[in-house]
């Protein structure tokens, strides 16, 4: 996926992105401590860097639901949407309602060259749902 990318085939970039790609929608911290256990002396910047790299690439995917820090996953490409707990911040994928990317093509797109249509679903998790009240 690098190669094919024009990105140099480093070991954090192979580590990011097979962590990005185990643990979908995690934030940085989580893919932070997931590319430790293989290269354990990687700073902080330089995944931060190599996400940011692979993001440009669009090798990744970088989300950010409001009031949540920023998550990126693997899935790229089919523009689908998300749904968040507001309990917990549980983000689960969610398929466009119709068919492939639908989204994209807007009503009128006023003249503007349209590449990403961003909707997210606001809830509570099935766990949450479930869980007893402890507040
Ligand atoms: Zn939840
Ligand atoms: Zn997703």
């Amino acid at each position: 996926m690098l190669r094919e990318a024009a990105l140099r085939v480093t070991r954090p970039r192979l580590a990011v992105l097979a962590a990005v790609h185990a643990h979908p929608h995690a934030e940085t911290d989580s893919i932070l401590g997931a590319v430790r256990g293989q290269l354990p002396a990687v700073s902080h910047q330089a995944v931060y860097d190599v996400l940011r790299a692979l993001t440009a690439a669009g090798l990744v995917r970088r989300i950010q639901p409001s009031g949540s820090v920023a998550r990126y996953e693997a899935r790229v490409g089919d523009n689908h949407h998300h749904v968040v707990c507001r309990s917990c911040g549980a983000i689960a994928d969610i398929d466009c309602a119709v068919g492939e990317t639908p989204c994209l093509t807007a009503s009128d797109d006023q003249g503007f060259s349209i590449d990403e249509a961003e909707v997210t679903y606001w809830g509570v998790c099935p766990e949450c749902v479930g869980a007893p009240a402890t507040r």
